[in-house]
């Protein structure tokens, strides 16, 4: 059984330690410790990038614990000025992650991934820092699934294509956080990670078990820990277990509902994509090719954010309108996560 702690946040500096020092969390002298929030997009929205405070004193309690912290996380792809989100260009042990040449590892327990695209930075341990959200894709974004900043830019994509709940897991068998803080303080609801709303919860959860501290942190949000598929295929892999004992706040006492993402409003959904994922990390998309994205041009500003992320060049403007083209289009997502005016939509299953 695996200790999670659960503080409620006054004092962001202080609270963050007592989040850490109830949950067991430790590292040696002399360790640089790799610090990976999430900075999915340059934006100054709360609820969407990891609060930059929450950060500030997780670098403090590295360097209290004689430890060398260093910040690091890569953007989406098509996200130039992402440093100069919600104050991590002016942190100074913040770096580009896409600054530290890329190699390609060998996933020997891998299911979808045979090998995976990583930023070639060193450290001796990682304390993974997501923001709380849901996700169109993933259902929810916590430690495990922030990983993925660790695959340098449309690397991601890879991902997205075999499967993203088993890659996920496949991911963290190289990369597995040692310590979990859910930054829980401003959240993302709904269509997470770009188009959601902001959500106040006030909280810290952390835990030297990253599948621990996402199993609890699914639950405080109202969902079933058992429907996020790359949490189950993260404990089936080994990569820690969910069943947890709580330290600090009761569940009960800070738990609250979150909107769920569009794509997982109905029920079905979930079941079929169960096994949905099971073929995708076999055979390449069978459902997908039923699937496609589409445009409501009501909303849509003409922004091109989603054309600059696209990884196959399947998106553009025809006659002052977007236009998606379905045969070149992989079905990765992508597009969605960026729109800032969530004016995309997948007909397909996930
Ligand atoms: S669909 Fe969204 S991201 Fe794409 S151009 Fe329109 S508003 Fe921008
Ligand atoms: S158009 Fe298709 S391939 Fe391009 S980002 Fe969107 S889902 Fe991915």
């Amino acid at each position: 059984m695996a200790k999670v702690s659960i503080v409620k946040v006054k004092d962001v500096s202080k609270d963050v330690s007592r989040a850490l020092k109830l949950a067991g969390a430790e590292i040696k002298k002399g360790d640089v410790v790799l610090i990976k929030p999430n900075i999915c997009k340059a934006t100054d929205k709360r609820g969407t990038v990891t609060n930059v405070d929450v950060v500030r004193a997780i670098v403090a309690w590295v360097r209290k614990m004689g430890g060398k912290p260093v910040v690091g996380d890569s953007p989406i792809p098509g996200n130039p000025d992402f440093e100069s989100a919600s104050g991590y260009s002016r942190l100074k042990e913040f770096r580009s992650l896409l600054a530290f040449p890329a190699k390609r590892i060998r996933l020997k327990k891998g299911k979808a991934l045979k090998s995976v695209m990583l930023s070639g930075v060193n450290y001796d341990k990682v304390i993974s820092v997501p923001l709380m959200k849901t996700h169109v894709q993933a259902l929810v974004t916590l430690s495990l699934k922030n990983m993925m900043g660790l695959v340098p830019g449309r690397a991601k994509h890879e991902l997205h294509k075999k499967g993203l709940h088993q890659s996920i897991a496949d991911l963290n068998t190289a990369v597995k956080p040692d310590i979990a803080l859910i930054d829980a303080t401003w959240c993302m609801e709904g269509n997470g990670p770009i188009g959601g709303g902001e959500k106040k919860m006030g909280l810290l959860i952390a835990s030297t078990d990253p599948v621990a501290a996402d199993t609890v942190g699914t639950i405080v949000m109202g969902i079933d820990p058992m429907q996020v598929r790359h949490i189950v295929a993260c404990e089936e892999a080994g990569l820690g277990t969910m069943d947890f004992e709580v330290v600090g706040e009761e569940i009960e006492d800070v738990a609250s509902e979150f909107n769920l993402p569009f794509t997982y409003k109905s029920r079905p959904n979930i079941l079929i994509g169960k096994a949905r994922e099971f073929f995708a990390s076999r055979v390449h998309v069978i459902t997908d090719r039923l699937a496609k994205v589409t445009v409501n041009h009501d909303l849509c500003t003409l922004c091109r954010a989603c054309i600059a992320t696209c990884p196959e060049d399947a998106i553009s403007v025809k006659d002052g309108k977007l236009h998606i083209d379905t045969d070149k289009c992989v079905r990765c997502l992508c597009c969605i996560e960026v729109c800032p005016e969530s004016a995309l939509r997948y007909s397909g299953i996930l």
